[in-house]
């Protein structure tokens, strides 16, 4: 029989297709030590993995059996791919379907960020409104600024139509490859990541972490933005190099962030939480209900799809 460790409870949209299958899911919750992962998952043929399950070498060579690592994610930088290859297991994530929930929540981290949303919430909260005044809370108009996209895949593709055709801001962007769709259907400029991080008044990363990718936006970049520019992070926390946008923060070398990842998940870098000019969410972009049912149903069609013999439609290059 083929068995599956589901190593964190996913929607039953996706458990139900498994029934045929042996399946275990671990429901306790929390994030799952190495060692329950290799105990519970050492007999498995399948393992299907959230962001937070390193699988690493380790992992790989207590688990024999394993024929497929199925990432409820689309960022696959939790799993050591190379080991995966060498021992012949096939690695899939979940696209598409979290791409639009993850352009909006995007959105909503810029225009949180640039109108002050949550800082004027506290305020209100408070009771500290006293009178309309011409300078309460100024912020960012986003008409006719410029959006830096720093990875224009699917994600970055669908932040810039969203900006671009319902804000009217001016597109830039920096990506490995040219995207012609969005040069012609947006007017989108492809520009070197010096001219994106200079021109930006809004930089949003949407690239993968990578050995070449982390730590991409550093003080130095900071140090090249516009002191009015917002940074909003809905890719992974290793690109930024949070200790630095700390100080790039605090010393207004830029004027506010969106966060919703983090380098040290679930952990902030000391001195982010007392900042007014940030907005923080628990990695919750592609947490709409529609996004996670559909993710689950990728995840686990994957595994059935091996366990047929089938190659799954979203395998990661090794
Ligand atoms: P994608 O593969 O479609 O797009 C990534 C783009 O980055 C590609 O166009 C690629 O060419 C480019 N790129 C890769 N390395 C680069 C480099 N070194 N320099 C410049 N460009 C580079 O991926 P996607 O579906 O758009 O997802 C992007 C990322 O978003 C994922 O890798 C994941 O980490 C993150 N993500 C986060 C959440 C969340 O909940 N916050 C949800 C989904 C995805």
């Amino acid at each position: 029989m083929f068995k599956v460790f589901v190593a964190h409870p996913i929607p039953k949209s996706g458990l139900q297709m498994l029934s045929g299958l042996q399946v275990d899911v671990n429901d306790q919750p929390g994030p799952l030590a190495k060692t329950d992962m290799i105990s519970r998952a050492k007999d498995a043929h399948a393992i299907i993995s959230f962001l937070s399950d390193k699988i690493d070498k380790e992992v790989l060579a207590a688990c024999p059996n394993l024929k497929i690592i199925s990432n409820y994610a689309v960022g696959v930088d939790n799993v050591d791919l190379s080991a995966a290859a060498e021992r012949g297991v096939i690695v899939t994530n979940t696209p598409d379907v979290l791409t639009e929930a993850v352009a909006e929540h995007t959105i909503a981290l810029m225009l949180a960020a640039g109108r002050r949303v949550v800082e004027a919430d506290r305020f209100m909260r408070a009771g500290r409104y006293k009178m309309w005044e011409a300078d309460l809370f100024l912020g960012k108009q986003f008409k006719g600024s410029v959006l830096g996209i720093l990875g224009c895949g699917r994600i970055g593709t669908r932040v810039a139509e969203i900006a671009s055709l319902g804000f009217g801001m001016e597109i830039i962007y920096y990506d490995a490859r040219r995207n012609p769709e969005i040069e012609k259907h947006l007017g989108a400029k492809f520009v070197d990541q010096a001219d994106l991080v200079g021109q930006a008044d809004v930089l949003s990363i949407h690239v993968p972490l990578t050995e070449s990718t982390r730590h991409l936006v550093d003080a130095a970049k900071f140090s090249q933005m516009k002191p009015d520019a917002i940074l909003v992070n809905t890719s992974r926390g290793s690109i930024i190099d949070e200790a630095a946008l700390v100080e790039a923060l605090r010393n207004k070398t830029i004027a506010a962030a969106g966060l919703d990842v983090f380098e040290n998940e679930p952990n902030m870098a000391p001195g982010l939480a007392e900042l007014d000019n940030v907005v923080v969410t628990p990695h919750i972009a592609s947490a709409t209900v529609t996004a996670r049912d559909d993710m689950a149903r990728l995840a686990a069609q994957a595994v059935l799809d091996v366990a047929a013999g089938r190659t799954p439609a979203h395998v990661i290059a090794k």
